[in-house]
């Protein structure tokens, strides 16, 4: 049996970020994918780093997502060196756009929100959000400015982090389905998959989506698949600079040449492990992002996808301990994993090497679904 001082399930942004922390901790470490790793929902997603709540839900998140913003310059750097690929972040923000007829009033309300919560967002009035992207909708009426926020390709992103994780030291085992995780006396002693199993005192759970499959957990973990579909287009219209964002939809550009690749998405559906793109997913994007530049309405379609996105009954990731010792939880990222990728592997580097972390994170207690956390609570 191959053993380990950390076997991380998951080859994701989060646990490529997690395992890529903890090697450099000096922790001999393995990734394990049951295929080739970070070709789930991180591939799947727009890569917005956006800490701004998109629903009251979303609140309790806000500090920990300016937090994990903060990180990603540093984060990037380090990927960027270690690796010696470009991850491609940019730092240009983000555009808001109401186009209702209580617009002006959305504005206020949403500013007074973000500011409350910390966020510097500034309204826009709507010919200056003209000046700073030109293909803007004639039809919007009022817009918020989020210029501390990023956006970053995930595709790069994801090969970046897996390659500075396997020049870092970390053994990267693809085919590795995990049917298990296995502990004896309270403590765990590593994980099984379908052909063998790996010996390790401490486990990191961060498969995403599919962490609900893997046994050894009672009751399952709490998330399940949230499907987003997506659309890439090439368009020669005016490039755009900044992500431009409606309660319909949004645009990431990726890069700035002219055709220019655009990435429109997305929706949210409940629709169980099956991947597929659907005619009223696309027609739903089409037209959330017309009403943003009318102009993509020539467009060509370059591709589509969906991922997805692991949710949990109060849509706030699960991280932190589990139930066996040992064992730490670092999923349900929802909407939110690229951004909140840096941040949670320093949690979880911090729990694992120094048994203490530097944030309060009981809001997000994995175990708070679960009758067990009484147990532990009264322990
Ligand atoms: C359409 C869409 C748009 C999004 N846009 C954004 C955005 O703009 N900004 C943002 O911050 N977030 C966004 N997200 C959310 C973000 O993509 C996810 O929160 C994040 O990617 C979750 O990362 P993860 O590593 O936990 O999961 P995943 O990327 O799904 O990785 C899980 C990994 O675990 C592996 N695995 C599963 N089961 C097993 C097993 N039994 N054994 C071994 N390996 C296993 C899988 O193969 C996979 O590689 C979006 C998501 C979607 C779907």
């Amino acid at each position: 049996m191959r053993s380990y001082d950390v076997i991380v399930v998951g080859g994701g942004i989060v646990g490529g970020a997690i395992a890529l922390q903890l090697a450099q901790s000096k922790l001999h470490v393995a990734l394990l994918d049951r295929q080739n790793p970070g070709r789930e929902a991180s591939w799947a997603a727009a890569g917005m780093l956006s800490p701004a709540p998109d629903s009251p839900s979303a609140i309790p998140l806000v500090p920990f997502g300016r937090a994990s913003l903060n990180l990603y310059p540093e984060f990037i750097s380090e990927i960027e060196e270690i690796s010696g690929q470009r991850a491609g972040l940019r730092r240009d923000g983000a555009i808001e756009v109401l186009f209702s007829a209580d617009a002006e009033h959305q504005l206020s309300t949403l500013v007074a929100l973000h500011r409350g919560l910390g966020l510097p967002t500034e309204p826009l009035p709507i010919d200056e959000a003209r000046k700073l992207e030109p293909a803007l909708g004639r039809e919007a009426r009022a817009a918020a400015w989020m210029k501390y926020e990023g956006f970053i390709d995930p595709r790069a992103l994801i090969e970046a982090v897996l390659a500075a994780a396997s020049a870092s030291g970390v053994e990267l085992h693809t085919g590795a389905n995990v049917t298990q995780i296995t502990g004896e006396g309270g403590r765990c002693g590593g994980v099984t998959t379908a052909s063998e199993k790996f010996g390790a005192g401490q486990v990191v759970l961060a498969a995403g989506a599919f962490s609900a499959k893997i046994e050894g957990f009672a009751p399952p973990v709490s998330v399940r698949p949230i499907r987003g579909q997506m659309v890439a287009l090439s368009s020669a219209a005016i490039p755009l600079r900044r992500v431009l964002r409606s309660e319909r939809g949004y645009l990431v550009p990726r890069g700035g040449a002219s055709p220019q690749r655009i990435v429109a998405g997305s929706t949210l559906e409940d629709a169980g492990f099956e991947k597929r793109v659907t005619p009223g997913g696309l027609e739903r994007i089409f037209s959330a992002a017309q009403e943003l530049v009318p102009a993509l309405a020539g467009a060509e379609v370059l591709e589509t996808w969906s991922g997805l996105r692991p949710d949990t009954p109060d849509h706030l990731p699960l991280l932190g301990p589990g139930e066996l010792t040992g064992l730490t939880i670092a999923t349900g990222h929802y909407r939110n994993g690229i951004l909140l990728a840096p941040i949670t592997a320093k949690l979880v580097r911090e729990w694992i090497t120094e048994q203490r972390v530097s944030m309060d994170w009981q809001i997000f207690d994995p175990l708070r679904f679960n009758e067990a956390k009484s147990a532990r609570n009264n322990s």
